[in-house]
């Protein structure tokens, strides 16, 4: 099924580059024409890109061979980077955004900082795209934990477009959509929330998501991770370059 549904969302990129392609060449003549037809080719085939990007993705999640790294990073460089980018989205497209984090979030952890960075930015960049009024919101604390090991849930929220119960149980399925032509509209792949879904699995985590059409959604994310004590016990080292 997979194979089959994959073959046909790459086809179609691949015939609209093929299309253009022909009527260019018919229209060496005309400049504007030629110009038209290689941005379209251009869009076409950045999009197919992603594409195959995504499927690698899932193709080493489903293989197994997508490993884990198990590296010590600062919280603060790890949402400084989401808040850059997803800032600027919503800037854009003229929405607030508001980033809470409670204070009894460890200065340091230990897991795979760049898949738990996809994973948000995945999830924040959907409720940014399919927001149009209102505001993005995300909200960090920590649930649990026993010594060293700390449960983070992720809660984000938009005021956007919403998700039907009818389409919520296949959300996490790939190339799902809820709507056939969002990927005219909003470039996307319908692989984003099965690589997510995938990759909080495989770090031992959860993800749930709650929605009212016309309201907005709820996505929430619960992602077991080591606290770095060392950062915590480790006084300050004192350089003296005299
Ligand atoms: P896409 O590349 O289409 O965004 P995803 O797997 O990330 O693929 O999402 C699948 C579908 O789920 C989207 O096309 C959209 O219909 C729906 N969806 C995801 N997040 C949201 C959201 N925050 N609000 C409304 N619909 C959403």
């Amino acid at each position: 099924n997979f194979l089959s549904r994959m073959s046909h969302e790459i086809r179609t990129p691949l015939n609209a580059i093929i299309g253009m392609d022909t009527i260019a060449a018919q229209s060496i003549a005309n400049p504007e024409r030629v110009a038209d037809c290689i941005s379209k080719i251009g869009i076409s085939a950045r999009y197919l890109l992603s594409l195959i990007n995504d499927i690698l993705d899932m193709s080493r999640i489903e293989s197994g061979k997508m490993l884990l790294k198990n590296e010590k990073f600062l919280f603060r460089d790890f949402i400084g980077g989401i808040n850059n980018m997803i800032y600027n989205q919503t800037f854009a497209k003229g929405l607030d955004y508001e980033c809470t984090v409670s204070s009894e979030i460890a200065e340091a952890y230990i897991g795979d900082a760049m898949k738990l960075q996809q994973i948000l930015i995945n999830i924040l960049g959907n409720a940014v795209k399919f927001t149009e009024k209102g505001k993005v919101s995300v909200d960090i604390h920590p649930l649990s934990g026993k010594g060293s090991q700390s449960v983070l849930r992720f809660t984000v929220n938009d005021t956007g477009v919403g998700i039907g119960e009818n389409f919520l149980p296949h959300i996490f399925e790939p190339f799902e959509q809820a709507d056939g032509s969002s990927t005219a509209t909003f470039g996307g792949t319908g692989l984003g929330l099965a690589i997510t879904k995938n990759l909080v699995d495989l770090m031992g985590g959860s993800i749930k998501v709650r929605s009212i059409v016309g309201v907005g959604s709820e996505f929430t994310v619960d992602i077991p991770l080591t606290i770095d004590e060392s950062v915590l016990v480790q006084p300050k080292l004192e350089h003296n370059f005299d």
